[in-house]
């Protein structure tokens, strides 16, 4: 197994204490001891150690969500998602990845996208190729695969007097490449192409909270340039809702948040959106919110694990129901999607953009 010092170290050092075990999505969604931080660790130690092959451990890998709920529960302070990354990137370039990976990488060739999809039902109004001073990166999840999404971001965007431009080949920043390979030749070329887009444009608005990680935190580490100036889709919201150029009033509506990984873990962010709430409603806390939020599912391994991925949303509803509100609301296009499909009665899951515009 070919992976970094620094990641076979994660894996040695984790203590196998058992403290991650019960924050894992996927491991409370299957029941599965295998699922979790602790197991897979386990699994690649024993590799590692030649007791075990890649090909006997690669799946389980691919059933890791990298949403980083370990991580922030780990007592040793380790990150499982480094060797998580770097034992796919192993496993890709040794022809190991298991054949349901293999196909998202063959629709990603032939169509540019994982999804395979071969166009995207833009919303009126807004074509690729029409050029304003400002990116919209809506990324491959809202672009192929949740179009409400899309319509609302746009709509709002319209609202706050934004003219913004879309580029197809900017909505492939390289995270899907990422969270299927790691670091390869191809994911970071994706993540230069991106940035070429984004620099032929004073403002870059990214929407997707997974594709803004990247592009702040590993296209910083890679090296990869980028001069135009960078806004969350939900900071660029509410900076235009301070300055009172996106106009909203607050009907008073309870709103609770649900946090994605990559905005409160990765970036740091839990304020952003509440403050976006308090301007428009009532905020109610779940009581695992902020760091501590259970991911709500992936529409990526919403491809080849669908069942787990329905069980792990229909897990967040069952602490998403207990707030005193019956609105939750979404900052990616992936949650939203998936909180969408499990929505129990008498409850509504809405997207940022979408909770804004019913306050305007
Ligand atoms: S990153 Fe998330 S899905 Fe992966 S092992 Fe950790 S808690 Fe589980
Ligand atoms: S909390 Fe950290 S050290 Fe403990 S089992 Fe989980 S990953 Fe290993």
């Amino acid at each position: 197994m070919n992976i970094s010092e620094k990641a076979k170290n994660i894996v040695d050092n984790c203590r196998f204490c058992w403290m991650c075990r019960h924050v894992c999505p996927t491991g409370n969604a299957t029941g599965q001891e295998r699922n979790t931080a602790r197991a897979r660790a386990l699994a690649v130690s024993l590799v590692a150690r030649g007791a075990e092959k890649l090909e006997n451990v690669i799946e389980n890998v691919y059933e890791c969500m990298l949403c980083g709920a370990c991580t922030n529960n780990c007592m040793t302070g380790w990150d499982p998602k480094v060797f998580i990354r770097e034992i796919k990137t192993d496993a890709a370039l040794s022809g190991m990845i298991p054949d349901y990976i293999e196909k998202l990488l063959d629709n990603y060739e032939k169509t540019g996208n994982v999804y395979g999809e071969v166009s995207a039902n833009l919303p009126d109004g807004l074509q690729s190729g029409k050029k304003s001073d400002i990116l919209f990166i809506a990324g491959q999840d809202a672009r192929y695969k949740s179009p409400e999404s899309l319509k609302g971001a746009i709509g709002i965007l319209k609202a706050a007097g934004a003219d913004v431009s879309m580029d197809e080949s900017a909505d492939d920043t390289g995270a899907a490449l990422w969270f299927l390979t790691g670091k390869t030749g191809e994911t970071v070329q994706a993540a230069k192409n991106c940035a070429k887009v984004m620099n032929g444009y004073k403002t870059a608005i990214v929407y997707d909270p997974v594709d803004l990680s990247l592009i702040r935190h590993e296209y910083k580490e890679w090296g990869i340039g980028v001069s135009a100036r960078v806004y969350g889709f939900n900071e660029y919201l509410l900076e235009k809702i301070e300055t009172g150029e996106l106009k909203v009033k607050n009907k008073g509506k309870a709103y609770t948040v649900q946090d994605h990984y990559a905005y409160s873990r990765e970036l740091d962010d839990v304020h952003t959106v509440r403050k976006i709430i308090a301007a428009i409603g009532v905020g109610k806390e779940t009581m695992l919110h902020g760091k501590e939020a259970d991911a709500a599912g992936s529409l990526i391994m919403n491809e080849y694990m669908p069942s787990v991925m329905k069980r792990t949303a229909e897990n967040r509803w069952e602490r998403l129901k207990n707030t005193g509100s019956r609105t939750v609301v979404t900052e990616s296009p992936a949650e939203y999607e998936l909180l969408k499909r499990t929505c129990p009665d008498g409850y509504e899951v809405l997207t940022t953009e979408q909770a804004i515009a019913e306050n305007l």
